[in-house]
């Protein structure tokens, strides 16, 4: 037998716990929501609170952002000994603290240093792909992988990685940025090969063409729709249509997958990953991961083993699951 790896447990016993039994707390920023989580040693869900995010204001938002804090430091009982981590929809350079973001108003602001003077500590923050991998290599779809890759095939395309169970450094405080990798042109080649199929390359919202996330993401999955069946159809009508029997939405899955296998093949071969883990709308699809895991197998290198690919379990909590984890673990390493 070979040996298991280590698993950093949940919520370790040195870490505080409230009597309540609260041990963490995590934020989930979104565009619209600031979704603040109180999570036991466990991290079952002990409470939540949801404000509304302020959109252009960023004295409204750090204001916003402190207030959940101090209701989660305030709920547990444990005050700042709480360790709470936040997961954003953006880039904070480590170096400089300065954001990037395209929905929520940190561009150009020093969120780190503007919320740890607001509250009088500093708090963790990762990106939301990161906070997402984490969540589901601690008690997800990842547990018992040393290296989990979180993929996020929602309205766009984003991924992150954790090792050992840790969000890990990251240069620029990004996740994975593998939606604006180029499709390849030997991947074009086979589909005009296999299925007949001439894939023109779209313009991507990131300024260059022909990125993955044009063609795997939701509304890219809805235009390969109406370029093959003449209706721009939900991704979840066009599984329907597969499933009941229709050959021409069975093809646009077909393409969509194989597409996607390169995708997971790029992965393999940059990160080799145990385990990936789907997320986001198109997880929803059945079958999705038996679909991948096959589009991958047939692209994979013989010498490479093939990853896990599996199913996310936390869904919509994950951002403030993985975010609080992030926090514990940093809480450790002080
Ligand atoms: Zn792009």
């Amino acid at each position: 037998m070979p040996a298991q790896p280590d698993q950093p447990r949940l919520a370790p016993a040195d870490m505080p716990r409230a009597s309540n039994g609260a041990s963490s707390g995590g934020i989930d920023l979104g565009g619209t929501k600031i979704e603040a989580r109180l999570f036991d040693a466990q991290m079952q869900t002990l409470d939540t609170r949801r404000l509304p995010t302020p959109a252009e204001d960023f004295t409204a938002f750090v204001k916003a952002l402190a207030a959940q804090v101090r209701w989660l430091e305030e709920t547990s009982g444990l005050g700042a000994a709480l360790p709470v981590g936040i997961g954003l929809p953006g880039l904070i350079d480590p170096e400089s603290g300065l954001g990037f973001a395209a929905n929520i108003p940190i561009t150009g602001q020093n969120l780190p240093a503007a919320l740890a003077e607001a509250l009088g500590r500093p708090v963790p923050l990762l990106n939301d792909c990161q906070a997402f991998a984490l969540s589901e290599a601690l008690g997800g779809a990842g547990t018992g992988a040393r290296r989990v890759i979180g993929l996020i095939m929602g309205t766009g395309i984003g991924a992150g990685l954790a090792q050992d169970g840790r969000a890990g450094y990251r240069a620029n405080g990004s996740a994975l940025e593998v939606g604006h990798i180029g499709l390849p042109s030997h991947a074009l080649q086979e589909l005009r090969d296999r299925l007949g199929v001439d894939l023109a390359l779209r313009d991507c919202g990131c300024g260059r063409r022909g990125c993955f996330e044009t063609c795997l993401s939701g509304p890219g999955l809805s235009w390969l729709a109406r370029q093959y069946l003449g209706a721009e159809l939900e991704p979840a009508d066009l599984a329907q249509r597969a499933g009941d029997g229709e050959r021409a939405a069975e093809v646009v899955l077909q393409i969509w997958a194989h597409l996607a296998g390169e995708l997971l093949l790029t992965l393999q071969l940059a990160h080799d990953p145990d385990c990936i883990v789907l997320g986001g709308g198109l997880s929803q699809i059945p079958g999705v991961e038996l679909r991948l895991a096959a589009a991958l197998e047939r692209v994979r290198l013989g010498s490479m083993r093939a990853p896990k690919i599996a199913i996310a379990q936390h869904g919509d909590s994950s951002g403030a699951r993985g975010a609080a984890l992030h926090a514990l673990a940093q809480a450790r390493d002080i």
